[in-house]
């Protein structure tokens, strides 16, 4: 079957023309229904958090930023009361925002801290146990002893990567001693690639885009029985290691006096590249949160994958290339043609819809987010802000809280901006972005 026929004309029509919109999924499921077809279960998460915990006192011991934390990898919660007064003067229906400041997260400086570090963690730690370097109930300190790093010196992880995957992945693995190549897309930024080689990490470049660099990473890894491939495509490490995420944000968001349920709705606006991070946060607060979160993934206009993977009904993704799109846009983060294979087969009951987004509206938020709050992000991060605008505005979006509770509890709806990359920025390149929202060229 091809994409077009699978696709509603209308909507092919609407993505090839690049026009905003929000497509609400019918596939969307309550969560025990959900739950039935899906390859993972909660119990999933909350391993990945208890060994997530356990890497706790390494972490700690590798990264100095992490020793106030004790090793906990966490982003704060804030309040965006500053910014929703600048987007929507008035209040009633626009319900309380808080901004998920993942472009805070240590050691990477984007929502890629969880996942690859989680990633490379669990690879370590198998490596280890495998070559008795350690034993099973042992602290896993060990891990970053000389006689480890004498271990993972003779050991490669490879990646493919339009950035930050690199950057996360080159950093916890170059600290552990292991040998690392990090394959960038023609999207990645320069200051990430001098980063990683700063750090010893040999950065391959290539012409192409996602796919062709993380295709190019599994081919280099499947010649070398010394490799191992963070597959960013089906990776059911990553996935889980970015599940973790909701844990402390129910306790964050508790703490804010924040309800839940039928009468108090939460909506979360997620920034979504190859599928990874969106969908492993929206597992985990779907789970520990219910029906009554609302996740939307935010995609840029000329990239929408994991809409398409969604509306197509298809277990295997399809590229936006098939209808024509480029997948060029300034959020190098989510610049991915094809969604993750792993979470495309199973995900769809677990998310509410997708909206799309020009980059325009990323530089104008992504400014307004400095101005308002302070706050700096990179363009991939500001993806989510009009995602209260859809739900409260767009009748597709009326329709939707219609259906799931009722527009009468928009009042007491909860809306939360999850922001993703930015706070690892260099002040010059952060100076551009503020200058084409401003309306300056990039080059100007
Ligand atoms: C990777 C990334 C995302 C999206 O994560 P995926 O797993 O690719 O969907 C969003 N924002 C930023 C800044 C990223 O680097």
């Amino acid at each position: 079957m091809s994409v077009e026929h699978s696709l509603p004309p209308d909507l092919t029509v609407a993505l090839v023309e690049r026009r905003p919109l929000l497509w609400i999924n019918e596939g969307w499921l309550p969560l025990e229904m959900a739950q039935a077809k899906c390859p993972y279960s909660v119990q999933h998460v909350y391993d990945a958090e208890r060994r997530m915990h356990s890497y706790a006192n390494l972490l700690s011991r590798l990264f100095p930023e992490l020793v106030e934390s004790r090793g906990v990898i966490d982003s704060p919660l804030r309040s965006a009361e500053p910014l929703r007064r600048s987007m929507v003067p008035e209040t009633g229906e626009w319900g309380r925002w808080f901004i998920k400041c993942d472009h805070e997260l240590p050691v990477a400086g984007s929502i890629k801290a969880r996942g690859g570090i989680y990633e490379v963690l669990v690879h370590a730690e198998r490596l280890a146990l495998r070559e008795g370097l350690i034993s099973a109930d042992e602290d896993l300190s060990a891990l970053a002893s000389d006689s480890a790093r004498r271990l993972f010196s003779k050991n490669r992880i490879v990646v493919g990567s339009t950035g930050n995957l690199g950057l996360s992945i080159g950093i916890v693995a170059s600290v552990l001693g292991f040998q690392v190549n990090v394959h960038m897309s023609s999207d990645a930024k320069e200051w990430k690639k001098e980063r990683l080689k700063s750090l010893g990490v040999q950065v391959i470049q290539h012409a192409g885009d996602f796919v062709a660099a993380v295709a190019a990473g599994r081919a280099q890894a499947q010649g070398d029985p010394h490799a191992y491939f963070v597959d960013d495509e089906r990776s059911e490490n990553l996935f889980l290691g970015y599940s973790v995420a909701a844990r402390q944000f129910c306790q964050q968001l508790a703490e804010t006096g924040t309800v839940v349920d039928s009468r108090h709705p939460l909506f979360v606006y997620l920034p979504c590249g190859v599928g990874g991070a969106p969908s492993g946060i929206t597992f985990g607060l779907r789970h520990r949160l219910g029906d009554h979160v609302h996740c939307f993934f935010a995609e840029p206009t000329a990239s929408p994958s994991m809409l398409i993977s969604f509306a197509t009904g298809e277990d295997r993704p399809v590229s936006v290339r098939d209808i024509g799109l480029d997948s060029r846009t300034e959020a190098d983060g989510l610049a991915v043609a094809q969604a993750s294979e792993l979470v495309a087969s199973f995900m769809r009951p677990f998310v509410s819809g997708v909206f799309t987004v020009p980059d325009d509206h990323l530089f104008e938020d992504l400014y307004r987010m400095q101005c308002t709050q302070g706050l700096r992000i990179e363009p991939s991060a500001a993806a989510g802000f009009r995602g209260p605008d859809w739900l409260v505005r767009s009748p597709a979006g009326r329709e939707y809280v219609a259906n799931h509770g009722g527009l009468e509890y928009m009042r007491q709806a909860t809306h939360i901006l999850w922001t993703t990359g930015g706070s690892f920025v260099p002040e010059q390149e952060y100076a551009e972005f503020l200058k084409r929202a401003r309306g300056g060229s990039p080059e100007a």
